[in-house]
């Protein structure tokens, strides 16, 4: 799915990737992300506790010039599967965590099959060079035998040897990452309205439905009036991953959405549009829609 217009191609500029973690359960993907969500919070002096919005930014040394990037903060498939499964193509690119010990295991193959089939490039994660019987060898054959070749053998594929426990060069993983995203060129037009993409959503006791979108073209701001899936509202505070109130949020930023009317679904593509007549008509157009899949797909 295309995100840009023909306007925005003049007004492109960089903008931060979007990483997600995946590999086989127990393989160290919580172990990594919380080891980045730590250091983060050195990198960035914020000393703020990060509120579990569902992604988060991290600032990445490069060159010696702080990088951001942001990564979704779900752990395992389901959520990209489902965001996959619904369109939505957020992620830029794959970290796949392969424990040093234990090798490629089913979720793994999974991994790298959702990687490919969103056309994601992967970095690999060799986890837990620190145990004993770890075997980075081992799982680097493993991983060229099924046509995954590490860089260091001649291939194309990054691969970095971590211990997340000791965050032994989890460093050098986030470099070869924003290495990666700089070959992308990732770009988005920061000059328009927004558009993205829902990543959770849920309803809050006293906020009422609450929602994380990441903006992928566009700045999101205050006061503006969005639809995404079957729900719409004027955006009536916009929260950061430290839980900071703001006033906008760019591309590739996360920020938690109050004000609308309904709880929408991780996968669900938001956008802001001109008056809230036209949200309102625009959610129920999609209502009905659904509605007409659900009844076909059980005549089905
Ligand atoms: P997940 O299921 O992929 O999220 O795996 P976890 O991060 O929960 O890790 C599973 C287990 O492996 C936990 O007991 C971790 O403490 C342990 N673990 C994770 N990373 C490392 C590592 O780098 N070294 C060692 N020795 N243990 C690790």
């Amino acid at each position: 799915k295309e995100i840009f217009d023909e306007e925005d191609l003049d007004k492109l500029e960089d903008r931060p990737p979007v990483l997600t973690i995946m590999g086989h359960v127990d393989h160290g993907k919580t172990t990594l992300l919380d080891y980045i969500r730590k250091s983060k919070v050195v990198a960035s002096e914020a000393g703020g506790i990060t509120q579990g919005i569902g992604a988060y930014k991290v600032l990445v040394p490069v060159d010696g010039k702080l990088q951001p990037c942001v990564f979704l903060d779900t752990p395992g498939h389901e959520a990209f599967g489902a965001m996959r499964a619904r369109g939505a193509r957020v992620t830029d690119i794959a970290i796949i965590v392969v424990a040093a010990d234990d090798g490629i295991r089913p979720q793994t193959n999974e991994a790298i099959a959702h990687a490919k089939a969103a056309g994601v490039p992967t970095v690999i994660a060799i986890s837990k060079i620190d145990k004993d019987g770890a075997n980075p060898e081992r799982v680097m054959q493993e991983l060229s035998s099924i046509g995954l070749m590490p860089e260091d053998w001649g291939g194309d594929i990054p691969m970095v040897q971590i211990s997340a426990l000791k965050g032994e060069n989890v460093d050098d993983l986030l470099e070869t990452v924003m290495l990666v995203a700089e070959l992308q060129e990732l770009k988005a037009n920061p000059h328009r309205n927004a558009k993205g993409t829902v990543i959770e959503a849920g309803l809050h006791k006293s906020k009422g439905p609450v929602a994380t979108f990441i903006v992928q073209n566009g700045t999101l701001k205050r006061g503006d009036i969005v639809v995404c899936g079957e729900a719409f509202g004027k955006v009536r505070a916009l929260f950061d991953d430290s839980g900071n109130r703001v006033d906008e949020a760019g591309p590739s930023i996360p920020v938690q959405v109050i004000g609308l009317n309904n709880v929408p679904i991780a996968g669900d593509e938001f956008e802001v549009v001109g008056s809230l007549d036209v949200a309102r008509e625009r959610a129920e157009l999609r209502a009905e829609s659904l509605r007409d899949e659900r009844i076909s797909a059980k005549a089905g």
